[in-house]
């Protein structure tokens, strides 16, 4: 029976990525029944609200949405909706990928590394205030049980994945509170679950220089929030940006499949945006929900398309000229 499969094409590039993305899942046979939603600018103008109670409530009852981004004001206006989304559901664990492609030249080489931050706590908690005028405080939430759970799902998705080590980044020289504690969680999570996982840890700015010295020394990073929001989009750039760089949002009992990149308005509406990023996340939603052998055909058709190189295909964020639907069609042919 089709799984029904929640998707919200977002903002900017976001509907050209997710059409590009539901094309190849339909002709790999992908059985999904899309239930279409919307959020962002597009539900702005239907409903006059960012974000509906009817998503809201089509993500509650379904529990898996395919998710294209979302556009937050910067120094004004609205909060993140995507940080709204993945508090909703308690979707504490980001899991992003990288590895290097074929046929993606940059200077390195054998990356195969994934970042899983934490996705719920620290300094997204959106407590800002203003303590006199010229003094801002923004509080940084940890809590012992956030560090436990993000830590055992890190051990557990390593053992699962036949990893072979965890490293922690923290920051817990100067935040000796807040990233003591999720040293001391992680610590704890590697003795109880992390069987014969190997465990380290590494203080954030060292870790960022070893990454770019020699990034193949790195398996998983475990990192708190805003930590692993920056170091996904370092990683991200090891392999060839923004446009290769898939992700997941995994909960309880409920995930959001979403690219790491933004909307991206500087190329929405050009057919200029590398789709290859969602249709990674797509692949990584269909592992989730067991139809591999779909998720392995998309993923050998993108592999070949990749490893030709031919720049008349290639999206400009990877160094050729073509667009958003050439590449997808090409991928298309290669189904
Ligand atoms: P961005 O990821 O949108 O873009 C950064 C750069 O990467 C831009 O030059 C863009 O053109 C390029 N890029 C991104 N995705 C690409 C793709 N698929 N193909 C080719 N090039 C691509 O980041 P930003 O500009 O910092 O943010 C824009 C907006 O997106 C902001 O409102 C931000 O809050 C939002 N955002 C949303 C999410 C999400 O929905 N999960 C994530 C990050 C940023």
């Amino acid at each position: 029976m089709a799984r029904k499969v929640c998707v919200i094409p977002g903002d900017g590039i976001g509907p050209e990525v997710t059409r590009a993305t539901q094309r190849v899942l339909e002709a790999a046979g992908a059985e999904i029944d899309w239930i279409p939603l919307a959020a962002g600018a597009a539900a702005a103008e239907t409903y006059g609200d960012l974000l509906p109670q009817p998503t809201i409530d089509a993500i509650e009852e379904h529990r898996l949405a395919l998710k294209g981004p979302l556009t937050t004001p910067i120094g004004k206006g609205f909060t993140s909706l995507n940080v709204a989304l993945r508090k909703r559901f308690e979707l504490y664990a980001a899991v992003r990928p990288v590895r290097s492609l074929p046929g993606i030249k940059t200077p390195f080489e054998n990356v195969e590394i994934v970042v899983i931050r934490e996705n719920t706590e620290g300094l997204y908690s959106g407590l800002e205030h203003q303590v006199v005028p010229g003094v801002i405080e923004s509080l940084k939430i940890t809590t012992r049980s956030g560090c436990e759970r993000i830590s055992r799902f890190a051990f557990e998705y390593a053992r699962q994945s036949n990893r072979r080590k965890v490293t922690l980044f923290h920051k817990a020289n100067i935040m000796k509170l807040s990233d003591g504690l999720f040293m001391e969680s992680a610590r704890k999570m590697h003795q109880e679950v992390g069987g014969d996982i190997e465990y380290e840890e590494m203080i954030i700015d060292a870790g960022c220089m070893q990454i770019v010295k020699d990034p193949t020394r790195f398996d998983v990073l475990l990192l708190e929030n805003y930590n692993g929001d920056v170091v996904s989009d370092l990683c991200a750039g090891l392999v060839g940006g923004l446009g290769v760089t898939p992700g997941a949002n995994i909960g309880a009992d409920c995930a959001i499949f979403e690219a790491v990149h933004g909307s991206a308005p500087d190329i929405a509406g050009q057919d200029k945006a590398n789709p290859l990023a969602l249709m990674m996340s797509a692949v990584m939603m269909l592992n989730h929900i067991g139809q591999r052998p779909v998720a392995e055909r998309i993923k050998g058709a993108y592999n070949a398309v990749l490893s030709a190189a031919n720049p008349e295909i290639l999206t400009a964020d990877v160094g050729g000229h073509g667009g958003t639907q050439r590449f997808t069609d090409a991928i298309l042919e290669q189904l």
